[in-house]
């Protein structure tokens, strides 16, 4: 079961707001496909998925056919691109759901062509692929010198349609690093080979993409015909590239305080009693630890929000709990909230501050924000009736 004391609020506003900001930001000439992978970077998929798509979004990008799917059952009907790469027993279920498939082997090619052979019956249109080349990023996608031939391979092969040409772009400064601008001359020398093939190039014919966040809020001349935002839908990052200042953060990570205590000066609190009371104060028990995406080298270096005011979390995360020094604020009560990144109210604890404190990075710090932990578009109630502090008595209750 989801635990009730710790939820994900989301602030679906600020998503509809980021939306229209990528959406300007991408002009007249570009879709947007919208990157949802890894459940929307932890927001939830379905729910981001159906609030973008009632904002103008063109498609979206995930990682894998499970994700695809998913997207499919909530009654997404717009196009959905896995960026990655799937596995040859996931190849039917994308055909049959018209789900379109990144392409870097040409032996995917053959794969592809042998299955619509056989269910060339049950589809609708042939598969949509999109050829992905690496210009730079050493993961996915063709090496530039084979690509011509998987090109060769895909214009000989019926079955499939060449729906797109696509890269990655590596660095996350954007426009603003010189590497970017060589992968976009690598990607243009590719493209300008596709169409001495014969390939047309554009909204109407092959989709042309290779912008992330990144490459979106930094200046860039030509940005393709579809972009490929992630981030900057979630109101995370790019903040610090220009035009990303408007930008707002959608998820407040949050739990209730379940226990309170008086300790005396000396009292140690959590596992390897890595932290030790200076002086008498009072812990809170917070129902939330690192299985729910606190990270637990947040010990003693990490804050969280408690009414509106900062306080320090004590001590080593454990798996379900966290401990927090709440002697300097007033009036903290069991069942107060406790943000661990977002807002409160007028309070605001950035998840980049966060990511920082542990020397990640903000995509880890929301990705990791786990199952337990209940997705509540804001406005909505987090708890029912029936869990709300008073009516449920918490075990070992408050000390007042
Ligand atoms: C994750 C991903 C994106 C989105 O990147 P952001 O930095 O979140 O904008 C775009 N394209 C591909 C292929 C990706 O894997």
């Amino acid at each position: 079961m989801i635990s009730q004391r710790a939820w994900a609020e989301l602030d679906l506003g600020a998503l509809r707001r980021n939306l229209s900001a990528i959406r300007s930001q991408a002009g007249p000439a570009a879709d947007v496909l919208l990157v949802v992978k890894a459940d929307a970077y932890g927001h939830g998929l379905a729910l981001v998925a159906s609030t973008a798509e009632r904002c103008g979004i063109h498609g979206f990008g995930v990682r894998d056919s499970s994700e695809a799917l998913t997207l499919r059952d909530a009654g997404i009907g717009r196009p959905i691109l896995v960026l990655g790469t799937v596995v040859e027993a996931e190849l039917t279920a994308c055909i049959e759901h018209s789900i379109e498939l990144a392409i870097h082997t040409s032996d995917r090619v053959r794969s592809l062509a042998r299955i619509v052979r056989r269910h060339a019956h049950r589809m609708a249109r042939r598969p949509r692929v999109h050829l992905n080349v690496d210009t730079g990023m050493g993961r996915l996608g063709l090496p530039a010198d084979a690509a011509p031939k998987v090109l060769d391979a895909l214009l000989d092969t019926p079955e499939l349609e060449l729906a797109g040409i696509m890269t990655h772009l590596a660095r996350p400064e954007g426009s603003e690093h010189p590497f970017t601008a060589e992968q976009v001359s690598r990607f243009r020398r590719f493209l300008s080979h596709a169409e001495s093939r014969g390939v047309r190039l554009g909204r109407h014919g092959v989709r042309v993409h290779f912008v992330n966040s990144a490459g979106l809020f930094s200046p860039m001349a030509d940005r393709g015909d579809l972009v490929r935002p992630g981030i900057a839908a979630y109101g995370v990052m790019p903040r610090d590239l220009p035009g990303a200042a408007r930008l707002d953060p959608v998820m407040s990570l949050r739990a209730q305080i379940v226990f309170l205590k008086d300790v005396a000066r000396g009292t140690t609190i959590s596992y390897g009693q890595e932290w030790t009371a200076p002086c008498k104060t009072r812990i809170a028990t917070v129902p939330i630890g690192y299985y729910d995406g606190v990270p637990w080298r947040l010990r003693n270096v990490g804050c969280v929000l408690v009414r509106g005011e900062r306080a320090p979390i004590v001590g080593r995360v454990t798996m379900d709990y966290v401990m927090v020094d709440i002697g300097k604020i007033r009036n903290v009560r069991v069942g107060d909230t406790v943000t661990f990144f977002g807002r409160d109210g007028s309070s605001f604890l950035p998840v980049e501050e966060v990511a920082k404190a542990v020397g990640t990075i903000p995509y880890e710090i929301t990705c990791a924000v786990g199952p337990r932990v209940r997705r509540v578009p804001l406005g909505e109630p987090a708890l029912a009736a029936s869990e709300m502090p008073g009516a449920v008595p918490v075990e070992g209750a408050a000390v007042e």
